[in-house]
């Protein structure tokens, strides 16, 4: 999967976004960080999509994910954190 960067300030930040146009999110859940990234879970508020979002220094990128994937983290998070940073970790590497 690319990974698409861009300066939170740029002046065209919704062209790059991995979701709809305008990239407005509501954000469900923090996942700390992994691997130095910063790792949030949100909703896009146009589709309705889960959306992870990874904060490295100034930049971010907006993963889109599926239901399922966003439910078993969020379990993960809840009942093992220790597997879900494994897990992060793992997804921020590839
Ligand atoms: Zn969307």
């Amino acid at each position: 999967m690319p990974f698409l960067f861009w300066r939170r300030k740029a002046p065209q930040p919704a062209a790059k976004s991995d979701c709809c146009n305008g990239l407005t999110w509501t954000a469900v859940a923090d996942f700390g960080h992994a691997a130095g990234v910063d790792i949030d879970l949100g909703r896009c508020s146009v589709c309705g999509s889960y959306l992870m979002c990874a904060t490295y220094g100034a930049s971010a990128t907006y993963h889109r994910v599926s239901e399922e994937r966003a439910a078993h983290y969020l379990s993960l998070q809840k009942d093992d954190p220790e597997r879900l940073r494994m897990v992060l970790r793992k997804w921020v590497d590839s």
